[in-house]
């Protein structure tokens, strides 16, 4: 018979007067963290709420008139609906800095660059930790009233849906976003028309349009290029989220620095700094050079000097290979039109991004070049790429080049559960909300009594257990299981009894992240948690890159040894990970497992929701808990010496792993009191959360990059502008003097110092050097003094040189330096030289050094 074709028509609600704002809600992405006004969007219709996968603005489009109609009825529901207002107000008027103080002027504006964003669900322009991380980095800025702007893409498939079948075949599915499903709006100028760019590609010009979602005080500024104006294949350029080959990249990575700075000037916005947040958004260097070439006249060295010095550059990637590069063929058919502006060759902007290792163009080494503030986002992190780096500062040692760190941070108030929240309200009152990064407010956890920390920890977790109970039926059904069998599987995911202890692992299944390392032994996994008396669960979740089989294998092999009798119902592996499964899953679990190959982990952030929420960690000493580790918060397996063989070292790790599983985790856990729950347990939880949580949070990281860098960068910037780029000029022109002359310019001890004084005297250096046309203030001659049996840089006094006369004939100059250490016993010492000005912003920027 002959059915006809399904049309579809959407009728949308009239949202009564009464109700208006909730537009306003539904367009804020303030959602995104406060869960108070998500939950007002719920109890409207909470069945709907799940089936529109926490979207507010789609929910509003297709809620029932008559629920609405109630809800302006609803006494209840109206004086929460005033609250969640009146709450959004206060926050939207109340201009004050939070959680640091107002260190930028009020001229200052930071532009933060990224190909992703995280905020919520509902909004999937992200694919994992970077994602997340910067939509904290936003969230934020908002709170503590950062003048602020952020740019990215606005993807129509970034964050792909996952099923996971029988056989744990990871099928992933891409679903286009419409636009007006999204918290966006186009953006508009002053005069109400809508911002469109242009940006040039080989042999065309692109028009982009600039969409705003609004965070808080925060506006995220994203670009897309799906308009009719443009050619079929250059209105998909911002389709996918890392998809398509080296050639889309570049493409979208073109889009988004250069189209970034566009769009922001078209907007009439002037950042005073500019955050890279990953090499992905570098090339913004590149168009903030050539305005200056082509509108100030500026020579390319010295507009390179001004936009670097109030540039700040992240670098998330522990492994060179992972930093994003292109063909010379690529960037010279791409960047023509540039060269001819910049006047200079291709060979000379192929050099921006040229390092020793490869003959490509590296994003990384242009982010470095052109940026004067530059971190890692760990301790650990910081040092490797310190390494990884080190060959644009060729003559300086790792330890000292410009690299540093800023530890990531997460957003409590989006990954704190609500019941911490509300408890915390009640124990501390509001203030803990300004104290966030105060660790010692937080010591005061142990006001909070065990009994009461402990059912908190316990309805949170009944509630995870809900989800995850939930999402399995719906897998198992849709792969037509048993209900018997289902009883199987959840045997331990009973959120009526939260007492088995819960093992959480849930991130982007990358292979260094070793989801599968807790499966190196069978045999002895199977004995730790055979006890009956002493259940464990382990659950897992996350997506691997479409792209990347060895990860999909991982999920494969979970979902395996999920299904064999000895693991059943101890090992889930749990379909459709994102931001909503993530909040709940860090809440609820007891421990949260991470056991990456070390140095691999940058920094890792989901350990540092978990901890917040109460949740142990048990990880390998990487990324951020290579400082978060305390002895007392957790637990770490030490990482085996990178120099083994990759089945060694996970042998060993994974040995290290069941040892603190058997002796440590479940012995604690299960030690329970008369108070049915282990005073030890709780113990530790609270040491997780008071630690944690005010030291890896993104309120105190956005702090220290407005004092590390955001400060310095926007002061550096001033300077080298004031009066037409004169110190943009004079720096570049020094530089350039220096390095033409530095090769050749030598050190010479003049005679050999004593080497045995009495304490109190003074000994003598002089050194002679060879200045090849420099001179003596060019140059810092340095004497480093320590003791023998340290190691590091850092132990090192500096003490420094003055420069004495000149020998006119050999035109040699002549340091010297008098010195009565106040140590005794034996000492090392070192002298060298080095470039020195006093507009640089690092002394050693320059990356040259001589040393005798
Ligand atoms: C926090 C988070 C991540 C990052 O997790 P890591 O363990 O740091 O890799 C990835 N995805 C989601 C959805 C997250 O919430």
């Amino acid at each position: 018979m002959k059915q006809g074709t399904t049309f579809t028509l959407e009728v949308n609600p009239k949202i009564p007067r009464k109700l208006i704002r909730l537009e306003e809600l539904a367009n804020n992405l303030w959602y995104s963290w406060d869960k108070p006004t998500r939950t007002l969007f719920a109890r409207l219709h909470p069945g709907l709420w799940d089936a529109v996968a926490h979207n507010p603005k789609v929910f509003l489009r297709r809620v029932d008139e008559k629920r609405l109609l109630d809800a302006v009825e609803d006494q209840v529901f109206l004086a929460t609906y005033n609250r969640v207002l009146s709450a959004f107000d206060t926050y939207h008027h109340e201009m004050v800095h939070h959680n640091g103080e107002a260190h930028l002027k009020e001229v200052d504006l930071v532009a933060y660059f990224c190909a992703e964003f995280g905020f919520h669900e509902s909004f999937p322009i992200y694919s994992g930790g970077l994602g997340i991380l910067a939509g904290d980095h936003c969230k934020a800025a908002s709170d503590m009233y950062v003048p602020f702007v952020a740019v990215g893409l606005l993807y129509r498939q970034g964050y792909f849906t996952q099923t996971i079948d029988n056989d744990g075949n990871q099928i992933a599915t891409h679903t286009d976003s419409d636009f007006a499903d999204l918290p966006v709006a186009p953006a508009l100028r002053d005069d109400g028309s809508e911002v469109h760019i242009t940006v040039e590609l080989p042999g065309r010009q692109v028009t982009v349009k600039v969409w705003q979602a609004i965070a808080g005080h925060v506006r995220l500024y994203l670009l897309d290029t799906d308009l009719e104006v443009n050619a079929p294949e250059d209105r998909d350029i911002a389709h996918q989220l890392y998809g398509g080959d080296r050639t889309m990249r570049l493409m979208q990575e073109i889009i988004l620095g250069v189209g970034g700075v566009r769009a922001l000037q078209e907007l009439g916005l002037k950042p005073s700094v500019w955050h890279i947040n990953e090499g992905h958004a570098a090339f913004l260097i590149l168009e903030r050079v050539r305005q200056l070439v082509t509108r100030q006249g500026l020579d390319f060295a010295s507009a390179l000097e001004a936009v670097a010095a109030n540039t700040v550059f992240t670098t998330h990637t522990p492994v060179p290979a992972g930093h994003d590069h292109f063909t010379e063929k690529m960037i010279t058919d791409y960047f023509q039109s540039f060269c001819l502006d910049l006047k200079i060759s291709t060979a000379d902007l192929m050099n921006l991004g040229l390092t020793p290792e490869s003959p490509e163009f590296n994003m990384t080494a242009l982010a470095i070049r052109g940026s004067r503030h530059q971190n890692g986002v760990s301790r650990i992190h910081g040092k490797v790429s310190s390494h990884i780096c080190s060959t644009l500062w060729p003559d300086v040692l790792p330890e000292e080049n410009p690299m540093s760190h800023v530890t990531n941070g997460v957003h409590v108030a989006t990954f704190l559960a609500q019941e911490w929240a509300d408890l915390f309200d009640n124990v501390f009152g509001y203030e803990w909300r300004h104290r966030l990064s105060d660790p010692g407010f937080w010591s005061r956890i142990d006001e909070i009594p065990d009994q009461l920390f402990w059912s908190v920890r316990q309805s949170l977790k009944a509630q995870m257990l809900q989800l995850v109970r939930f999402r399995k039926s719906a897998q198992h059904f849709r792969q037509h299981g048993s209900e018997s069998h289902l009883d199987r599987v959840l045997k331990h995911v009973d959120s009526f009894d939260p007492n088995v202890l819960t093992i959480g692992f849930a991130r982007r299944f990358a292979t260094y992240k070793r989801a599968a390392l807790l499966f190196e032994n069978l045999t002895w996994l199977k004995e730790i948690i055979s006890d009956t008396n002493r259940p464990v669960v382990f659950l897992f979740a996350g997506k691997a890159h479409p792209a990347d089989q060895p990860g999909q294998d991982l999920i494969r092999q979970i979902t395996s040894i999920s299904h064999m009798p000895e693991f059943e119902g101890k090992v889930l592996m749990v379909e459709g990970y994102d931001l909503g499964l993530a909040r709940r899953l860090v809440s609820g679990v007891d421990v949260w497992l991470n056991n990456p190959v070390y140095p691999l982990e940058a920094s890792g952030t989901s350990g540092m929701k978990a901890g917040m929420n109460g949740a142990i960690n048990l990880s390998v000493l990487d990324g951020w808990w290579g400082e978060g580790y305390d002895g007392t918060n957790g637990w770490a397996i030490k990482p085996a010496p990178t120099y083994m063989e990759d089945y060694r070292r996970n042998k060993e790790e994974s040995q290290t792993l069941y040892e603190i599983l058997q002796d440590r985790v479940l012995p604690a856990y299960y030690e329970r009191g008369k108070m049915g729950y282990s005073p030890d347990w709780v113990k530790m939880s609270k040491r997780s959360m008071a630690t944690i949580l005010p030291r890896f949070n993104s309120a105190r990281m956005v702090g220290e990059y407005v004092s590390k860098f955001y400060v310095p960068a926007s002061h550096q910037g001033r300077r080298y502008e004031q009066e037409n780029f004169a110190g943009a000029k004079l720096l570049s022109a020094w530089k350039n003097r220096i390095r033409s002359a530095w090769p050749d310019v030598s050190l010479r001890l003049l005679y050999n110092a004593s080497k045995r004084i009495h304490f109190g005297d003074a000994v003598r250096f002089d050194v002679a050097l060879k200045m090849k046309g420099l001179e003596a203030d060019d140059v810092l001659v340095e004497l480093l003094l320590r003791r023998p049996n340290k190691q590091d840089m850092s132990d090192y006094l500096h003490f420094t040189f003055s420069f004495q006369n000149m020998n006119a004939e050999t035109g040699e100059h002549f340091f010297s330096l008098e010195l009565s250490p106040d140590l005794c016993g034996r000492l090392d010492y070192k002298i060298r030289a080095y470039p020195s000005h006093e507009l640089l912003t690092h002394p050693l920027e320059m990356g040259l050094m001589q040393w005798l």
